[in-house]
């Protein structure tokens, strides 16, 4: 059985109460397999359940050189392994077992413990990394191992999830709010890098972002769940742009994302001219569609803080938007499913001087002078040495050329395409979203 919910689980609840139509897009879209950063954070979570099982008794340095088996296939199709570095062991999983024996120390616990709903929305469930009580408290904890964004716990919707879903339980619903515990705590953490830049001590405490959530607030999400699946059950497909777009696969192909794009660069198309800017042309007043060079530089000039302010926070959800379809299209090559109409072709080679000296001989040789050949603090590039004297005159011998891997251009590119595959071939993607609409 799989251990993500077909309907919803912990990583996408904000994204299910959010935009409705996300799952229904997101099913048209390939999956793009696991990444090495998630098969990394498979590999210390099962470490961390090793450790904190209570007849445990090996520490965490013992671990550091031993390897964990995952369950995933590369595509030799031989078991993913995960090396237990000393740097892995000591700077991520050393903290996170540290904090937890010396920080949190909750009286009882469970570890990787499934949690679901019931009722209108059965089937949804996840996996608790550890709930726990202690005291008069209780709570949820999650480990977070990437090391590239950090992750609040306070106003999360997966841990909200775990715990709404832990208070479906009996046994969990007797044992707090049965017992009159009525706010429940939730810790993210996230040792890697809060680890590296302070001192060890200071960073114990640090490495845990926590929040509170109260039973009712739980209740609130419960009902936006159970609300979100009956908007889907009715058909509902409207697609909502947010913070929750981050990991969603469908984003690549996303018509709201596409729209946002579209209405950006139409909102720049015209500009109102101001006569500092424009030394020609129209007059201070009137309106005139420039190239986006001079659009830049005219917005810059003229529009307030405020709408420069708006203007960068969209162009950098526009850009993730970008590299989310760059990345798409590149692992769509990678697997062997091209787009049609766009190939992969070697970029141009990047040529250097194999050795300056005898590039200098040879350029003085050819009449040049010291300044020509040589900028304030090294000899010129190839292309500007080509500058001065002329293509195909440079000798062959002083030139290393490196390849300069591959990179995905359109059809009428006139470079050769680097696939055997043709692009007509492929699957088309517009094709797949049409069917499924
Ligand atoms: S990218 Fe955002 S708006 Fe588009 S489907 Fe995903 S969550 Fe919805």
């Amino acid at each position: 059985m799989s251990n993500h919910s077909s309907l919803v689980g912990g990583s996408s609840a904000e994204r299910f109460i959010n935009c409705i139509g996300a799952a229904a897009l997101g099913r048209s879209v390939p999956g793009s397999g696991t990444s090495p950063a998630a098969l990394r954070g498979s590999a210390l979570h099962y470490v961390m359940e090793e450790l904190l099982k209570p007849d445990a008794t090996i520490q965490p340095r013992d671990l550091i050189g031993d390897v964990v088996e995952l369950d995933e296939k590369d595509a030799e199709g031989n078991a993913v392994k995960v090396e237990l570095t000393e740097d892995l062991v000591l700077m991520t999983i050393k903290p996170a077992f540290d904090w937890f024996e010396q920080v949190l120390k909750p009286d009882e616990y469970w570890l990787e413990e499934k949690v679901e709903f019931k009722g209108a929305i059965a089937g949804a469930f996840g996996t608790a990394d550890v709930l726990y009580i202690k005291g008069d408290t209780a709570g949820v904890v999650d480990w977070k191992f990437g090391e590239n964004i950090m992750v609040s716990a306070e106003d999360n919707s997966q841990l909200r999830f775990y715990l709404a879903a832990a208070m479906q339980s009996e046994w969990f619903y007797d044992l707090t709010m049965g017992e009159g515990i009525r706010t429940l705590d939730a810790y993210i953490v996230q040792p890697a890098r809060e680890y590296r830049t302070r001192k060890a001590e200071e960073a114990m405490s640090n490495i845990a972002s926590h929040a509170r959530y109260s039973y009712e607030e739980l209740c609130h999400f419960h009902a936006d769940l159970i609300f979100a699946k009956k908007l889907k059950d009715r058909g509902d497909r409207t697609l909502t742009c947010g913070k929750w777009c981050q990991f969603c696969p469908a984003k690549p192909v996303c018509p709201a994302w596409s729209q946002r794009g579209s209405e950006a660069i139409a909102s720049l198309k015209k500009v109102p001219v101001e006569s500092s800017i424009f030394k020609s042309g129209p007059k201070k007043g009137q309106v005139k569609v420039v190239t986006p060079a001079v659009q830049s530089k005219a917005t810059l000039a003229l529009e307030a803080d405020d709408t420069i302010r708006k203007h960068y926070m969209e162009a950098v959800a526009l850009t993730s938007w970008c590299e989310a379809i760059k990345k798409y299209v590149t692992e769509r090559f990678s697997t062997g499913a091209p787009i049609s109409g766009l190939k992969r072709v070697i970029h141009r080679e990047s040529r250097s001087w194999i050795d300056e000296d005898q590039a200098r001989n040879w350029a003085r040789r050819r009449g040049l002078k010291s300044v020509d050949y040589n900028t304030k603090l090294k000899l010129i590039s190839v292309s500007q040495m080509e500058n001065l004297l002329g293509k195909g005159v440079i000798k062959e011998a002083l030139v290393k050329k490196t390849p300069g891997g591959t990179t995905i251009v359109s059809d009428n590119d006139p470079r050769p395409s680097v696939d055997d595959v043709t692009s007509s071939a492929s699957t088309n993607l517009s094709n797949i979203l049409t069917k499924e609409s």
